[in-house]
């Protein structure tokens, strides 16, 4: 099936009792047994709830993956992913990654003596270079944020099978419209549903997907194991939303599109980052491996105080963490999303102080750019 017909159909089909068209939230906590050890295979809430199963497996589909699990943040679905590991293992992470990712490896999984090098894994070389022999894990995010710098698909999935190592994406940039990692042979692709999988800005939530049935079978075993699992009705919710993945997605990428173009033109800025424009140095890559670019644009203004003035002059765009949804935001990396980054870091990556984050909402894009112009 093609993807839309799959977001709104995939995982769901008319309630077997009363012919609901929309999966129903299944509100309990445990399920009657018919005799000592006969059930319907639900038996606990945690364990098992349909409403949950539904969003898995139209998220599995949407990804061209056979699994979906799901939890109940992207933090809580990457620590899950974190549980295939055990003491003494290493994992090599690209190091312009997710600031709440970078949290959780150096604060936390570490201290279960999980070691981590951190690496630019765009060039092969650094990646080939950091393999140890207790290497276990290559665990990347493309495009990142908020340079919307690209990592080589292909490459990171040919990497890790010559070396036996388990390949995981963070694909919430992109959302399983504009790029499915599966079908370049990545073992492992992790969402944030709160962005754009969800897009309304009104749930946390992340989801796990694979073809690998012993990875599935592990991480169903810690969904239920660490139990932080997502509520019925958030999955409901999500639900909804995937239905309009699509229309949504074309629409944020044509709003970016025209964006990026309008201040690249406009002379106003001093740098736009966007894999749509032609000269972003990775647009044949992104064309490659994208089917479309994304509702994220980057700039650098130039000036920090010409920088505070814009944000405190936008009307349209609001300043908040966060993106995907369908209201436009802006956000100030250096002091928001990426408050907790070491200085060095950040200079590394081009964060500077006049760095802007747009998260393209889905309205007008005429009062977008009348908006930004307004406010230069
Ligand atoms: C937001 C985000 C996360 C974390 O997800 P939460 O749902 O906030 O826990 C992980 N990765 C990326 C790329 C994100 O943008």
């Amino acid at each position: 099936m093609g993807f839309s017909t799959d977001a709104i159909h995939a995982g769901q089909k008319p309630d077997e009792v009363t012919g609901a068209v929309i999966t129903p939230v299944y509100l309990t906590t445990t399920y009657a047994q018919e005799e000592l050890g006969k059930n319907k295979g639900y038996e606990y809430g945690r364990t098992q709830n349909f409403t949950r199963e539904a969003l898995e497996n139209n998220v599995a589909a949407l990804e061209k993956a056979k699994h979906g699990v799901a939890f109940s943040s992207g933090v809580a679905a990457i620590n899950a992913i974190m549980g295939l590991l055990k003491a003494g293992d290493h994992v090599i992470a690209s190091d312009n990654i997710y600031g709440g990712t970078y949290r959780l490896f150096e604060a936390v999984i570490k201290n279960y003596n999980i070691d981590f090098s951190w690496v630019d894994a765009s060039n092969e070389e650094n990646i080939k270079r950091a393999i140890r022999p207790n290497t276990k894990m290559v665990f990347v995010e493309t495009p990142t944020n908020p340079m919307l710098t690209l990592i080589d698909l292909k490459m990171i999935a040919d990497v890790c099978q010559k070396n036996d190592l388990v390949s995981v994406v963070d694909n919430t940039f992109m959302s399983p419209f504009f790029q499915n990692p599966i079908l370049y042979g990545i073992d492992v692709v992790v969402h944030s549903s709160t962005k754009y999988l969800n897009g309304h800005s009104d749930v946390i939530g992340g989801i796990v997907l694979t073809n690998d049935e012993a990875i599935n079978d592990k991480l169903k075993f810690i969904q239920n194991a660490s139990g932080a699992v997502p509520s019925p009705f958030d999955c409901w919710l999500t639900l909804r939303s995937t239905k309009t993945l699509a229309v949504r997605m074309e629409r944020h990428n044509y709003n970016a599109q025209k964006i990026a173009e309008h201040l690249l033109q406009s002379g106003k800025v001093k740098k736009v980052f966007y894999p749509g424009l032609a000269n972003h140095p990775q647009h044949e890559l992104a064309k490659k491996q994208m089917t479309g670019f994304g509702g994220v644009v980057s700039v650098d203004l130039g000036d920090y105080e010409l920088t505070k003035k814009f944000l405190s002059s936008l009307k349209i765009f609001t300043l908040a963490e966060s993106l995907g949804g369908v209201e436009s935001l802006v956000c100030h990396p250096y002091t928001m999303s990426h408050h907790s980054m070491p200085e060095n870091l950040k200079e590394k990556f081009g964060i500077t102080k006049s760095v802007v984050r747009l998260s393209v909402g889905i309205e007008d894009v005429e009062d977008l750019i009348a908006d930004l112009d307004n406010a230069l």
